[in-house]
């Protein structure tokens, strides 16, 4: 079974690029492009993880975890902040509103999985060499 990746991010280029690395590494990704709309699809698919961009519209990235956490069968969800934000701060808002951990934009396509497989429970299977 293929690890499910919930992408939370309104930058087409970012999703492209997230995405593109994720299902080379084996992952499935199910993208959103704004807060509401991921809440919704979290809530419909269970994913083993939620990659959330924190500038997106109509809801802030901490606005949407603090959401899922509230939320009871996202309890337990990894949640990675991903942000361009270089900001002292930014890193303890995003652990405060219930990210587990924080990744820096621009997305480093050598470490970018590496970095997010830390956080899944177990590697995906059909994983490619690099
Ligand atoms: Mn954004």
């Amino acid at each position: 079974m293929k690890n499910i990746v919930l992408l939370i991010e309104d930058n087409e280029q970012n999703s492209y690029l997230a995405t593109f690395l994720l299902n080379k590494h084996g992952y499935k990704v199910v993208a959103a492009a704004d807060g509401p709309r991921g809440i919704e699809l979290a809530q419909t698919i269970i994913p083993d993880l939620i990659l959330l961009d924190i500038q997106l519209p109509l809801m802030d990235g901490y606005e949407v975890a603090s959401a899922l956490r509230a939320i009871e069968s996202m309890k337990h969800v990894p949640i990675i902040a991903v942000t361009s934000y270089a900001m002292v701060g930014d890193r303890e808002k995003s652990l405060a509103a219930g990210c587990n951990g924080y990744i820096e934009k621009p997305i480093n396509p050598d470490t970018f999985v590496t970095e997010i497989s830390r956080f899944l429970p177990s590697p995906p299977l059909n994983e490619e060499a690099p």
